[in-house]
């Protein structure tokens, strides 16, 4: 066994109710005293709670999906102007994403306050968008100096929310098992954080408010975020970027439905993976567990319903073609790409 590992140096706060003390203590840490923060209208409340009696100078609540370029320009330039020292982000993966994108042109440090499962928080991957086209990249400047868990910020995360954004964690996981740079390491997060998403979801699901489900499934939801930082973009969220970069298909719900039929492409050709996370889902095999959970979770079926038309498949495959990755277990050619996005738009059972 031959590999080269890279951990990424962040701190980790995990606590329910401890938003608040944990994010001032992780600010003082970072000795700074000009806090930008950055929160959307829709979390404004979250954001109040979590940054009651910090020096915020600044504000910031234009936050859009994949981080339009001249977003991320007025952001850069309000932090600029105000003298701020830290960016405290509170939100999704589309609040972390701008936070990134300020810390990439002015190295501000950032302290990450999640309140969905994206797991942006914990890799060292930017997004950016100009003219529809979806940029990404790694830098470790983006990285969040520190992220404060808290599941009692994801109680009033919607239902459907919860389970797309958990399985978005999940195919983190998934993906991770044959990602470009696999390897045991990255392995262990991942089978340890699906494992724990497969036990915290369903329990969401049920309890949506309920804080033992929410725990575990943010704990997974971490792990997943470490595997795939290492493991990097394997063809999931290769064909997921596409769909949602060119066609503007919703983030989560996208990787939602299209996880399982890349598991099945995959799963024959990866069988000491499968086999694996066949155990961490308690199933007989990877495919017929991750299935079961998506019942369980009334997960999304079908492209068809995310917005995706059927004569946009061809120009998808195109565009995946030339971005899959060259170590996928299955070799990916024009003919499996295409039954596979026809597969995942009508919502059939994979195989
Ligand atoms: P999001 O951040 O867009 O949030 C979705 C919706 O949920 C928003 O309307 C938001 O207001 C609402 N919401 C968030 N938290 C809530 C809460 N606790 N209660 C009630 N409502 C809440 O969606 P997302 O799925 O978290 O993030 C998607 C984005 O993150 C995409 O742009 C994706 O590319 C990016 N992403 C990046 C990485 C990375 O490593 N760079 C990883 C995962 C996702």
């Amino acid at each position: 066994v031959q590999f080269v590992h890279e951990s990424l140096s962040q701190r980790v706060r995990f606590g329910t109710g401890g938003a608040t003390a944990g994010t001032r203590a992780e600010v003082e840490r970072l000795g700074a005293a000009r806090v930008m923060l950055i929160a959307g209208p829709a979390d404004s409340h979250l954001a109040d709670l979590v940054t009651s009696g910090l020096p915020v100078v600044l504000r910031h609540e234009e936050v859009v999906m994949h981080v339009p370029l001249e977003v991320a320009e007025r952001a850069r330039a309000a932090a600029v102007t105000r003298g701020v020292d830290v960016v405290v982000s509170v939100g999704g993966g589309s609040t972390t994403g701008l936070a990134k994108a300020v810390a990439m042109t002015t190295r501000l440090p950032i302290v990450a306050v999640p309140t969905t499962y994206a797991g942006s928080e914990a890799t060292a991957v930017w997004g950016l968008t100009d003219a529809n086209r979806k940029t990404t990249g790694v830098d470790p400047v983006v990285l969040p100096r520190a992220v404060v868990y808290d599941a009692s910020l994801l109680r009033s995360l919607p239902v459907e929310l919860s389970v797309a954004s958990g399985l978005n964690a999940l195919a983190h996981c998934v993906d991770s098992l044959w990602a470009p740079q696999a390897d045991p390491i990255n392995a262990v997060f991942a089978l340890e954080g699906a494992r724990a998403l497969n036990k915290g979801l369903p329990l969401v699901a049920k309890d949506p408010s309920g804080l033992p489900g929410i725990e575990l499934a943010l704990y997974g939801a971490h792990l997943a975020a470490r595997a795939f930082a290492s493991a990097g973009s394997g063809l999931h969220h290769k064909i997921c970027h596409v769909l949602g970069g060119r066609f503007d298909l919703p983030h989560a719900q996208t990787h939602a439905t299209v996880l399982p039929y890349v598991l099945g492409l995959n799963a024959p050709n990866a069988p000491e993976s499968a086999t694996r996370l066949a155990e961490a889902f308690g199933a007989e095999t990877a495919l017929g567990g991750l299935q079961q959970l998506r019942r369980k979770l009334r997960a999304p079926l079908a492209l068809r319903d995310l917005g995706l038309q059927e004569s946009d498949i061809p120009a998808a495959v195109e565009d995946v073609l030339a971005i899959a990755p060259t170590s996928n277990p299955t070799p990916v050619t024009r003919q499996n790409l295409t039954a596979l996005l026809h597969a995942a738009w009508v919502g059939e059972e994979p195989r």
